[in-house]
């Protein structure tokens, strides 16, 4: 590989190489594209003490202009989305739209922060005890760590670093190594917006750096998105070096179709959940809940619009579906189709079959009907383009098949009876509740976060829980005496 197609470390504000490579592929094609550096603990050790440095500086820059930063990085990637886009379908090779999509999503969260002034106002009571006041004020952290997961290579730094920075903190971000140059990009336009060197910093790597992140003293914070059994590693490591942490995991999301339901908009809407993207959403919907005599008819529909799907390169106009980010991934996914009939499951669509190109990590949409606990296609999180349905009778069944299972990210119910959407809402174990939606995605005002094995910690995501992860509270007691207020107390206040 060239220097040309080199993605390097940025630390300090420089691009910053090291011995190790990894290879990045275009999945839409198979070829490679670029070499990415990986991270030792040295460079980890680097970047943490320039991140300090520029810390210091940034956390006494005042709100008005960490604010304006925030309005000129929107700024800046709201005129050029369709390149950051670009770069996200040839790394991870979701289609063009879905990119913009996912970019936008992010900028929710940059637009949330433009009003940093109001999110980190503290409270204050004034007279407490005679001549006693009392104030609550936020201050950032310090330095912290994001670790991102390859499907969103763009939304999840955004809601991370963004709400980091505008609190004031300094960020080392850490993405995933299969799709790594939107970060280098960001950084470069937080740059152009007038963000001091150092306080972003981009650190390439593996569990290596990772590791390196989460034993370092010098870490106050460590955000973390990806996989379940990942997420539990980086929150114990995390605890047991004494921070904060907030480490969301994998997914295993339902979505109950009631008999009373619109089934056209249902199975459209199980169509787009379950197979945009290729599956590889956190809220992607894997497991369609058909209650009672529903469930032919709205498989013969979901299967009917599944059929019709382009699956093709990302850059392509009419593509609906690209390919999967990985070799290993493909044969993982296929894995599960091709097993799924001994499990007792009906394969309805094998994705194997639809037309596909010819080269790339492609397969089509699959769908497998009759799907129980205890099947590994129901058991585990596939994280392809896979739609598994499950049959039961009542919706109390469906209610408690949900609330069983381990992973708690998102959920939907579709219906036209308020009642029972209500019971849902009130009932349901899961984080993110959708309501006739399938892909319940809090807006940027809300935070983000799951239940369960989706998430561990105890604040979500971005939005105003962002802004309590990434600040410290402190009190602050004051009292002004007069000269004449000097009698000795040796007992403790009692106002
Ligand atoms: P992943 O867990 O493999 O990787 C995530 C990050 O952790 C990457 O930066 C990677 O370099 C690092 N990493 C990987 N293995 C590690 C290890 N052993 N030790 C330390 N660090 C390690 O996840 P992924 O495949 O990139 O992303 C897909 C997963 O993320 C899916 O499980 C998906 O459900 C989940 N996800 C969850 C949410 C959510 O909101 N809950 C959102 C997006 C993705």
């Amino acid at each position: 590989m060239s220097e040309q197609n080199l993605i390097r470390h940025i630390i300090g504000g420089e691009s910053r190489s090291d011995e190790r490579t990894q290879p990045v592929y275009n999945p839409a094609t198979g070829e490679q594209i670029a070499e990415v550096v990986m991270a030792t603990p040295k460079t980890v050790d680097a970047a943490i003490a320039d991140a300090a440095r520029a810390q210091r500086g940034w956390r006494r820059t005042g709100m008005v202009k960490r604010s304006k930063v925030m309005f000129k990085v929107r700024e800046i990637i709201d005129a050029r989305q369709d390149e950051l886009a670009a770069i996200i379908t040839r790394e991870h090779g979701k289609v063009h739209s879905d990119a913009l999509g996912e970019i936008a999503r992010g900028m929710e969260n940059v637009e949330f922060c433009a009003g940093l002034m109001h999110h980190m106002k503290g409270e204050s009571i004034e007279q407490v005890s005679t001549g006693v006041d009392v104030k609550q004020i936020r201050q950032p952290v310090g330095v912290v760590a994001c670790i991102t997961p390859f499907n969103f290579p763009a939304m999840v730094p955004l809601w991370m670093m963004t709400t980091a920075i505008a609190a004031g903190n300094a960020v080392i971000l850490k993405p995933s190594e299969r799709d790594p140059s939107a970060a280098n990009w960001m950084a470069e336009v937080f740059r152009e917006a007038g963000l001091p060197d150092g306080v972003l910093n981009v650190v390439h790597g593996d569990k290596v750096a990772v590791d390196s992140l989460l034993e370092h003293e010098g870490i106050k914070a460590v955000a973390f998105v990806g996989s379940t059994p990942v997420a539990k590693h980086i929150y114990k490591t995390s605890a047991d070096h004494g921070k904060r942490v907030q480490a969301l995991g994998g997914a295993k999301n339902h979505m109950v179709v009631m008999p009373d339901a619109d089934l056209d908009s249902a199975a459209a809407a199980a169509v787009s959940a379950a197979y945009g993207s290729a599956g590889e959403r956190c809220m992607a919907i894997s497991v369609a809940v058909a209650v009672g005599d529903i469930a032919d008819d709205f498989v013969a529909r979901v299967k009917r619009q599944a059929e019709g799907l382009v699956v093709a390169d990302g850059t392509q106009a009419d593509a609906d579906m690209g390919p999967v980010i990985t070799r290993e991934a493909l044969e993982r996914i296929t894995g599960y189709v091709a097993g799924a009939a001994e499990e007792g499951g009906t394969v309805v669509l094998d994705g194997r079959g639809h037309d596909l190109p010819d080269r790339g990590f492609f397969i089509g949409p699959s769908l497998i009907d009759n799907v129980r606990p205890g099947m590994k296609v129901y058991d585990e999180e596939i994280f392809g383009p896979v739609l598994s349905v499950v049959r039961v009778d009542t919706y109390d069944e469906a209610l408690e098949l949900i609330n069983s299972n381990r992973f708690a990210n998102g959920t939907a119910v579709f219906t036209r009876d308020g009642k029972t959407a209500r019971s849902f809402e009130f009932d349901i174990e899961v984080g993110m509740v959708g309501v006739n939606i399938p892909i319940p995605v809090p807006v940027g005002s809300f935070s983000f976060g799951g239940w369960k094995d989706s998430l561990f910690g105890d604040t979500h995501m971005y939005g105003p829980e962002g802004f309590n992860f990434y600040t410290r509270r402190k009190v602050v007691s004051s009292r002004w005496p007069e000269a004449s207020d000097t009698q000795l107390q040796m007992g403790f206040p009692t106002h």
